[in-house]
């Protein structure tokens, strides 16, 4: 029996070889009919032939798309045949390849790398081999449609050879933007004390890392600073050049030797072979890498190599790399080769560079493990700009996020694109970039402007700024409603009670939040309950030095204040500053709690990287096994509060009682997580809302977020976590258009 369907295909099915695939599934099955691009709408094909046939093409239409494909909705419908005979690919309909059509990049696939170590291939060796299946996509796109011309590819005219292959539709390059070879695509310099030393360039920046040289190598969308991550003395030397003295390195290593100095479980190795190739950040294991690698943690992030230029690399080399973004502190990873040159010159000793341009940074993603699940710290290469579907009405918007860890989003027809890591907007350059950004974003999406632009409720942001500048309706929105707002949106929840433990948020009363029981009914707020509030003396300066919160809590507890471990002359100015209440406003931060239990263990008195204490805490509450203690939750200006001091008073008999620093930082991250659940869990009742979930910055911690789970689903609700969006600031540009898009026109 002949038959003929109609079928539409949505999703991510632009840009990324979908036409050339199905004409390939097509004509190998002897099928006749057409495929066509629809703009925004997806693909349409037609198809008619043989029904087994048929039935086989629609089985590998869903099991065989290209890896960059995300297929989200297959309709189909049958028609009457009409005796087609070939199969064609034709010309788009409906504006081209509208929003959402741009893959993110994506890392070379099995059959490039093939390709580069073939000795038969015309790509043997290349280091920048790609096909329409892999290859840089989001950071070489200039603007819409995607095509060569309008990518950092244009500077390269294709051969002969590369233009047969990417005109032909059975080739698997066929249309592939970023097609180049040894012929005509871009190539590697190495260069070594301001000169260009004859030989391979792969091959000399290899003999450089094995003797022990920083390495500063340019890749697919940004920079890194790379090293012998097993030589103390080579990371040692890379921190002290870049003034680092502990935030820890990412590293680059194959599989195998993954195995060696970390555990991998397969649910992480999984997401570390994944096309997106992010960062995971996995347990340690003793011996093999550099203690300088990551001081005082007992996890390491990794990723494995995602670019032909990373697989040569490491066909030359047996050790892990460090491969720590190249940016100077605070600012943006360098992407221009001059000003890697300039401004590295200090830090790297040599450098393997291309002539490549690339139109968009985007910093490695990065993802770890909380409560059985991966969460991201980033969300970026590999991901951005994927859309996240999700229904937020008619109109535009675009949200900046807070001041750290910005990432902005742009919300348009049931889509939300979030950016890449902008990063800390404090700097002006970052500023800079976050504006450059948005407008790359606006033009490969094909979107204008929106009129509403969402902020943070914080006056002095740089963000909230922006927003003022760039928005005819500004909506501000508190930032632990919109890390509440966000989670809810995330899974289409119209009712949450969310748990908000985060560093610093400006609350609607002026004081710093940042451990709250949030009331969430689709736009409706309001602050159920939070952490006790306590003095933060010095402001901002508790960040950085958290001895100071540890203080303030001993103080509150009535506990000897030598502990905080300040000195004699800081006590008595920090106790002076509570008592009269000078630069001393008042928090409820989980992270400042958080902090100072750390200091108070002597764990970190100093903080030399955002989120020090608290990782250095975890790292040693990992060790340890919580005494059970029981929270003390009580009355305080009409909402309950989670008495963190009557804590401080708990952790510290149990000390007095020789009780281990381990087991202490794990009692401690225990006691706030079940206390924060069961008064989360007492308003869910009282509210009548079946979902109860956790978010903000300190939300990755993974036994935080694991007793929160046993607490929440023990009490017989439904536990949520983020999946989608980072659970921190980088998550929070899409709470704010979660919770704006409810708000607009009360
Ligand atoms: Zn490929
Ligand atoms: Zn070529
Ligand atoms: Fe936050």
């Amino acid at each position: 029996m002949i038959a003929r369907y109609h079928i539409r295909v949505s999703g991510t099915v632009q840009g990324v070889g979908f036409r050339p695939f199905v004409y390939r599934i097509a004509v190998r099955r002897g099928l006749a009919g057409f495929v066509r691009n629809l703009g925004d709408a997806g693909v349409e094909i037609e198809v008619e032939g043989p029904e087994d046939a048929l039935r086989d093409f629609l089985r590998a239409l869903r099991e065989e798309a290209p890896p960059l494909a995300h297929i989200s909705r297959i309709d189909l419908e049958e028609l009457p045949p009409n005796g087609d005979k070939a199969f064609h690919i034709l010309a788009s309909r409906g504006g081209g390849e509208g929003g959402g059509a741009i893959p993110p990049d994506i890392a070379t696939c099995d059959r490039c790398l093939a390709d580069i170590d073939d000795p038969g291939s015309r790509y043997h060796g290349y280091w920048a081999t790609s096909c329409t299946d892999c290859g840089p996509r989001f950071t070489v796109i200039e603007s819409l449609p995607y095509d060569r011309p309008r990518t950092s590819m244009r500077d390269f005219p294709m051969c002969e050879d590369c233009r047969r292959e990417y005109e032909d539709p059975l080739d698997r390059r066929y249309h592939a933007q970023t097609i180049a070879c040894p012929e005509c695509g871009p190539v590697l310099t190495y260069i070594e004390g301001g000169r260009e030393p004859p030989g391979d360039p792969i091959e000399l920046a290899a003999q450089a890392l094995e003797a022990g040289k920083i390495v500063a190598i340019k890749g697919i969308g940004g920079t890194h600073l790379a090293c012998d991550a097993t030589s103390e003395e080579t990371v040692a030397e890379l921190r002290r050049r870049l003034g680092r003295p502990a935030q820890p390195f990412a590293l680059m290593s194959p599989l195998e030797l993954v195995k060696e100095f970390a555990e991998v479980p397969s649910e992480a190795e999984r997401l570390l072979r994944s096309p997106r190739r992010p960062i995971v950040v996995l347990p340690k294991k003793d011996g093999k890498l550099a203690e300088s690698v990551a001081p005082g943690l007992h996890t390491v992030g990794v990723m494995l190599p995602y670019s032909g230029l990373h697989h040569l690399l490491f066909k030359r080399i047996d050790f892990p790399l460090v491969m720590t973004s190249a940016n100077l502190p605070g600012r943006p990873m360098l992407i221009e080769n001059s000003r890697i040159l300039s401004e590295l010159s200090g830090v790297a000793d040599a450098f393997l560079l291309h002539d490549r341009r690339i139109v968009a940074r985007c910093d490695d993603s990065v993802v770890r493990f909380a409560a059985g699940k991966p969460v991201f710290l980033r969300r970026s290469r590999g991901w951005v700009p994927e859309p996240i579907a999700v229904n937020l009405g008619e109109e535009p918007m675009l949200a900046l996020g807070a001041e750290l860890n910005v990432v902005f989003a742009l919300y348009q027809r049931g889509k939300v694109f979030l950016s890449q890591h902008i990063g800390n907007v404090e700097h002006l350059e970052t500023e800079e970039f976050l504006r450059e950004a948005i407008a790359h974003l606006l033009r490969i999406t094909g979107a204008p402007l929106p009129s509403i632009v969402v902020c943070d409720l914080h006056p002095g942001f740089p963000t909230t700024r922006l927003a003022e500048e760039l928005g005819e309706e500004v909506i501000k929105v508190q930032h632990h409603v919109a890390h509440v707002a966000g989670l809810a949106g995330e899974h289409g929840l119209s009712a949450l009670v969310g748990i908000a433990i985060d560093g610093y948020g400006y609350g609607v009363d002026g004081a710093a939040w940042g451990g709250e029981a949030i009331v969430w009914r689709e736009g409706e707020w309001r602050r159920g309950g939070s952490l006790r509030p306590v003095p933060m003396p010095g402001g901002d300066l508790t960040t950085l030095h958290p001895g100071r919160m540890a203080t303030s809590f001993l103080l509150t507890a009535g506990l000897p204040l030598e502990e905080a471990g300040l000195s004699p002359q800081e006590l008595e100015i920090v106790k002076l500053q509570i008592e009269r209440g000078i630069n001393c406003p008042e928090t409820t931060s989980a992270g400042r709690f958080l902090d100072a239990v750390s200091a108070w263990l002597g764990l970190c008195r100093e903080r030399t990287y955002e989120g020090e204490p608290a990782m250095r805490l975890e790292a040693a509450a990992a060790a340890g096994t919580p005494v059970p203690v029981e929270p003390e939750i009580r009355e305080h200006e009409g909402r309950p509060i989670l008495d963190t001091a009557a804590l401080f008073r708990e952790l510290h008999r149990l000390r007095r009682e020789g009780v281990s620093i381990a087991d202490l930082a794990a009692t401690a991250q225990e006691a706030l997580a079940r206390g924060l659940a069961r008064m989360a869990i007492r308003i869910a009742r009282e509210e009548g809302i079946e979902a109860v979930g956790l978010t903000g910055g300190a939300a990755v911690n993974d036994r935080i977020a694991s007793a929160v789970r046993e607490e929440v689903e023990c009490a017989g609700l439904r536990y949520v976590q983020h999946a989608k969006i980072p659970p921190g600031d980088g998550g929070l540009s899409f709470g704010q258009l979660a919770h704006a898009a409810h708000t607009r026109g009360r």
